[in-house]
């Protein structure tokens, strides 16, 4: 344990000792239970003579802050023994710096709405939140991947590499993945990244600066939503229909606004589920062209189709240089890996480089590598088909479930593909005033509000997940939000 102590202070030396473990104790950094350092060992690391590092654990002991088990050690001490003290993290006079920081909506980042059901409301809630269905993740076989790579590899595995961008196998990799998509990349035109998120943000921080102005389709993935409001950049909301964001209200909002990057999320769209029509990309693609503005394509589950035909991805339309194509295998395969990426040519490629570099260096060497073994085997594609069989079925099982519980009023379209159906609200049902109630009934989604420009505009909307839970699930939980628009309009009665 490494302790700072300061010598020529006119404070005692076992006096600080004490002051650095109550502040850890109390701020949780130092956990019940967490087994303290022998005297003799502490004194050792820090210097100090053992009786200097005994009377700082007296102290502490006195006051219930920690206890000594004969033969065991020195061990925190639950909070209840451990009283509450005014030094608590809430408690800490901020430098003048922190305090002048605007404040931000932490919960929204911190807690995913509906994943924090109150569980005392419900002893078993069902949330339609989250990606994919974590029983479904390929556990074994990735292991054999990751045993694979560390064998072959050996060090290699855990070095810093792939500094122009990631392992080449693994860009050669996701190059083929995109060809079966009809996208012509060159290795070299792939930036391997920290999930989809930081290809986002990498964007964001080249082509942005603070003032300028960006087109996003509305209702839009909050957490972009959120990326860019955190550049201080002006949102310009386009809105969508049933084959996605409505192209033909472009032109005028790009020569009344003048956006420097157009974001879009063509294919089974977060939160709409929409796909946008191959006309409308062609003809997004012609205005970016003679607006002289870059597309953002961000394709996040793309391979997840159920019905209908595959729709050429924006960047396979371009001639090159004009889109700047964004994956991930987070929600297809595991989204804790945390690998994405981007496609992009000319200058900006170099661009998007320099940032990923100064921002985390390189993404995980070892996980790049073991994706590239999986995917590469072929189990990537089998994985795939099996998630498409089951989520066609869970979709299906959810549409259905909606028809027969939901109340007349509620309208929705049937995805063809993706995570999410996406429903609107009869007049009379907001999501806000829904909330209570659907906690109490414990069943969980995705207000309507966190995906619009304006959260306003998202009153009358909720978003539900149908790839995490079973049709068991689906059919009780869609029973259970019947329920709580029920009560709702009976209190409002
Ligand atoms: N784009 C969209 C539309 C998303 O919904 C998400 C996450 N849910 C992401 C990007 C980022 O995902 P990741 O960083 O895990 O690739």
């Amino acid at each position: 344990m490494r302790i700072p102590l300061d010598p020529h202070s006119s404070q005692p030396l076992y006096r600080q000792i004490e002051d650095y473990l109550r502040q850890a104790i109390r701020s949780g950094s130092l956990p019940p239970e967490t087994r303290l350092p022998a005297t003799r060992q502490l004194a050792e690391d820090l210097g100090v003579s053992r009786i200097t590092v005994k009377n700082a654990y007296a102290e502490l002991e006195s006051d219930g802050l920690i206890a000594s088990r004969p033969g065991s050690g020195t061990y925190v001490s639950p909070p209840l023994l451990a009283p509450a003290s005014p030094d608590r993290p809430a408690d800490i006079r901020w430098p003048l710096w922190q305090q002048d920081l605007p404040a931000v909506e932490a919960p929204a980042i911190a807690k995913p709405p509906g994943r924090d059901l109150n569980a005392r409301a419900h002893p078993d809630p069902i949330a339609f939140t989250g990606v994919g269905d974590p029983g479904q993740f390929p556990v074994r076989n990735f292991l054999k991947s990751i045993q694979t790579v560390i064998r072959r590899d050996g060090v290699a595995a855990l070095e810093y590499s792939g500094f122009d961008g990631g392992y080449d196998p693994l860009r050669e990799t996701i190059t083929q993945v995109l060809a079966s998509q009809g996208i012509r990349a060159q290795p070299e035109h792939v930036l391997v990244t920290a999930g989809s998120q930081q290809a986002l943000a990498l964007a964001c921080q080249v082509l942005l600066k603070s003032g300028d102005a960006v087109l996003v389709e509305n209702p839009t993935y909050n957490f972009a939503l959120e990326l860019f409001r955190t550049r201080a950049v002006k949102l310009v909301g386009v809105p969508i229909d049933e084959a996605g964001m409505q192209v033909e209200r472009v032109e005028t909002l790009l020569q009344q606004h003048h956006p420097r990057l157009i974001y879009t999320i063509p294919n089974f769209q977060n939160p709409s589920g929409a796909c946008l029509s191959v006309e409308r990309r062609r003809q997004l693609l012609a205005l970016a062209e003679r607006y002289n503005i870059p597309i953002l394509e961000d394709d996040f589950v793309g391979d997840l189709r159920y019905d209908g035909r595959a729709l050429p991805a924006i960047k396979a339309l371009d001639p090159g240089g004009r889109v700047i194509y964004i994956g991930t295998f987070s929600k297809m395969l595991m989204p804790g890996l945390r690998v994405g990426f981007l496609a992009a040519e000319g200058p900006v490629y170099d661009h998007l480089l320099r940032s990923k570099l100064v921002h985390d260096l390189i993404t995980s060497t070892l996980m790049q590598r073991t994706l590239d073994d999986y995917v590469t085997i072929g189990r990537y594609q089998t994985h795939l088909r099996r998630s498409v069989r089951l989520y066609r079925k869970r979709r299906d099982a959810m549409l259905e479930a909606i028809r027969r519980h939901l109340p007349t009023g509620v309208s929705f379209q049937s995805p063809q593909g993706g995570l999410f159906i996406w429903l609107e609200l009869p007049e009379d049902v907001s999501a806000l005033e829904l909330a209570p109630f659907a906690e109490q009934q414990g069943v969980g989604y995705s207000p309507g509000s966190l995906f619009f420009v304006e959260p306003a505009q998202g009153e009358g909307y909720l978003r539900l997940n149908f790839a995490t839970q079973d049709s068991q699930r689906i059919e009780e939980g869609i029973r259970r939000l019947g329920e709580a628009m029920h009560r709702l309009r009976q209190a409002a009665r």
